[in-house]
């Protein structure tokens, strides 16, 4: 090992096409969470709706450069990084200019590349997290080019497992072409409601249909969870003896254990 060389940040793209499945919750917990561990994060907003911005508390007049100017190069990572309140946790915002990046950047060079080369920068931080939209278009693409691994959650409802096939093949695509090294960190179901039997039983389906990939980790309906973004707070620090804290603290546990395993077999 070279210990000139700056580590680079472990890189997790938390991503599904279908929206409200808690991706920027997870996103926002799982940050707070590695911050409470001790480690350096570094949340980017790739959502033009800026969920993950507003739920850290980073309001539109804090937002001067943002993930839109990350990828277009109009700021580099320092300039459009912002520190939030949670200890360990810093934050690319985005803003509805992210709208038209599709449109604007489809057309510039290496446009899937973009966001890897603007991360070439974040040797500073031990995990990296991009918070993407709904939609398997040009953001989410630059995210699993620039990622190490994807994290899907995966809402436990009637027809959860459906559009799933469709990520999975996007990232086979990305593998085959811009990033082979892309794993799959894990799949995890989230809302779950230990009260109805649906639940029960799209876990049990993705469990028997994904095996292995499934956290063990699932994180329950808790009203805490819903009423922390209004706070500009995670859950983990609105109101850390909520179950929905203690579920993303095990789940923090759960995926670092993961990724210390998947290093150790890289090495081996
Ligand atoms: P996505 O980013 O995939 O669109 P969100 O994380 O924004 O999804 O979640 C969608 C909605 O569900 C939000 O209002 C959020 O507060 C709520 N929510 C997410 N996870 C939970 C949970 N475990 N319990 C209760 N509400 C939740
Ligand atoms: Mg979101």
């Amino acid at each position: 090992m070279d210990f000139n060389v700056p580590e680079s940040p472990h890189i997790v793209a938390i991503t599904n096409q279908k929206g409200g499945v808690g991706k920027t919750t997870t996103a926002i917990n799982l940050a707070a969470a590695l911050g409470q561990r001790g480690q350096k994060v570094l949340l980017i907003d790739l959502d033009p709706q800026g969920n993950a911005s507003t739920g850290l508390g980073i309001d539109k007049q804090q937002r001067e450069y943002t993930s839109y100017d990350l990828l277009a190069g109009s700021a580099d990572l320092s300039r459009s990084t912002v520190p939030t309140s949670v200890p360990g946790v810093s934050l690319v915002p985005a803003t509805e200019d992210l709208t038209s990046a599709d449109m604007e950047l489809s057309s510039s060079d290496g446009r899937l590349s973009l966001l890897r080369n603007a991360l070439r920068d974040s040797a500073d931080f031990d995990t990296v997290l991009l918070d993407c939209p709904p939609a398997l278009g040009l953001l989410t693409l630059n995210a699993m080019v620039a990622a190490d691994g994807v994290l899907v959650p995966l809402q436990a409802e009637f027809l959860a497992l459906e559009g799933l096939s469709q990520l999975l093949q996007t990232v086979r695509q990305v593998r085959q072409t811009a990033n082979p090294s892309l794993r799959i960190e894990g799949i995890l179901l989230t809302m779950s409601d230990s009260r109805l039997n649906l639940s029960e039983q799209v876990e049990a389906d993705a469990r028997a249909t994904l095996g292995e990939l499934v956290f063990d980790t699932v994180i329950p309906r808790n009203i805490r969870v819903s009423e922390s973004p209004s706070h500009g707070l995670p859950v983990l620090i609105y109101d850390p003896n909520s179950r929905g804290s203690t579920a993303y603290r095990a789940l923090c546990d759960e995926y670092l254990a993961r990724r210390a395993q998947a290093e150790r077999m890289a090495d081996a």
